[in-house]
């Protein structure tokens, strides 16, 4: 009798774990509640464009990520190390000119921050390219901002460019995420790069699927309870498992009593422009503490034929809470691209307001371990450990590798 896995949700640490699994010799089933697979990976077609439900980016050092990700396989765009800045019309660049030499001259001459600022951003750079990820996540305690503070950077260059980088990132505007996710990130900045695939994030989730041939997947099959191994399907039909992998929050649904997960939230917003006012493939930081906007980027290539009579993708993500409603708020996001990137919009395309983007996680790990719920359940998703693609992929195949030892010990 082949073992009946049950993997419950197919985003990412879904499908990480029915990888693991399936290279071992078994064949999972993935019950994934909505008509797709990739979870928070998504990117929708709209008017001929490829919207990803919020921008987000491939570190393309993540661990995890080289191990399942087949970059043969993926055509991506690299932004630049590095980010423009914005703010009342001004535009300033800052970046590693270890990696790019043309950001030396802009880097020294960018207001960001002091001289000094500029060295501990290389100082620290170097100091975490050799520190071991596990060492990071072992945990010091303090916010990002204290963290910052504490290794001498200026509060013009916090200001300046990590607060709008980071809340970019972390999908919260005080720093007040712990320092290990920012030593993290930092780290995987500093020795990869920041890419989308040129069909946006969708795309990575076609690429983790490939290899899958002997993995069952059932989609619209929400699960409604799991009780013990019993797994019932909002359909009312059950399911009996030897083993279940929950990859994603089950909270709600599940009778060991776990704590609901928080999460952050984040809107981005997609408009045409008739030129390319951004040159390169970098990432736009509006640096003013009162403006809503946070990051903007062409998720498009520069490619050597656009013209500027071609019409442009821009993406603009607000994470600052706001009591805006919708036509308000485009309103507002016109006017701040025009003032602070002296960026005219040609049309509004969509706006997607993604309540749960990121978990909100105070205690973070690297996820290492196998985490249970009872006799049959193995946890899986990044709220496990810390909001990352790395850390979903990362956890799915920590549970799929417990499931296995637990077959064997059967
Ligand atoms: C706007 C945004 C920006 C981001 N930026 C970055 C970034 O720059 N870098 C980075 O590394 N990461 C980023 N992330 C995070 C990254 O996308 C996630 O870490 C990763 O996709 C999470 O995968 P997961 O499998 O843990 O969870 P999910 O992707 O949430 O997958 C869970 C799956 O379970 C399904 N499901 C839920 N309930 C049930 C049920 N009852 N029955 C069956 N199926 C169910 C869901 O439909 C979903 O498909 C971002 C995410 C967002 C949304």
């Amino acid at each position: 009798m082949p073992v009946a896995i049950y993997i419950i949700g197919g985003g990412a640490s879904g499908l990480a774990a029915a990888r693991h699994l399936e290279e071992k010799g078994f064949t999972p089933t993935i019950l994934e509640a909505t008509d797709r697979l990739g979870g928070r990976l998504r990117t929708d077609t709209y008017n001929g464009y490829n919207l990803d439900y919020g921008f987000q980016v491939l570190l393309t050092a993540y661990p995890s990520v080289r191990k399942y990700i087949d970059f043969k396989q993926l055509n991506t765009v690299h932004f630049e190390p590095g980010a423009l800045l914005f703010k009342n019309g001004k535009r300033s660049k800052i970046g590693d000119p270890l990696r790019k030499l043309s950001f030396l001259l802009p880097t020294i001459i960018s207001p960001a921050g002091s001289l000094k600022d500029k060295f501990l951003v290389f100082k620290l750079s170097r100091e975490l390219k050799n520190q071991k990820t596990e060492r990071i996540f072992k945990g010091n305690n303090k916010t990002t901002l204290a963290f910052l503070q504490e290794y001498g950077f200026s509060n013009r260059i916090i200001e300046n460019f990590f607060k709008p980088f980071f809340t970019g990132i972390f999908l919260e505007d005080k720093l007040a995420t712990p320092a290990e996710m920012f030593c993290f990130v930092y780290k995987m900045f500093s020795t990869g790069y920041a890419a989308l695939p040129y069909g946006g994030i969708k795309d990575v989730v076609e690429n983790i699927l490939k290899p899958l041939k002997n993995t069952t997947v059932k989609l619209s099959a929400k699960v409604a309870a799991i009780d013990g191994n019993t797994i019932t399907l909002e359909d009312g039909s059950t399911l009996k498992a030897d083993y279940i992998i929950a990859a994603t929050d089950i909270s709600g649904i599940d009778n060991n009593q776990l704590p609901a997960v928080q999460w952050k939230s984040c809107t981005t917003l997609y408009f045409t422009t008739a030129k390319r006012y951004i040159k390169e493939n970098i990432i736009g930081l509006v640096t003013d503490n009162g403006a809503l906007v946070n990051n903007i980027c062409y998720p498009e290539p520069v490619k050597t034929d656009d013209t500027d009579d071609k019409v442009h993708l821009l993406s603009v993500t607000v994470v600052k809470q706001h009591n805006l409603t919708d036509d308000e708020l485009v309103a507002a996001v016109k006017n701040e691209l025009k003032k602070h990137c002296r960026i005219t919009t040609e049309s509004f395309l969509k706006l997607y307001h993604i309540q749960k983007a990121l978990p909100d996680i105070t205690t973070l790990c690297y996820p290492s371990k196998p985490v249970k719920a009872g006799q049959y359940v193995y946890l899986a998703g990044d709220h496990l450990a810390n909001g990352s693609l790395d850390a979903a992929l990362l956890s799915g195949e920590v549970a799929a590798k417990a499931v296995i030892e637990a077959i064997g010990n059967n």
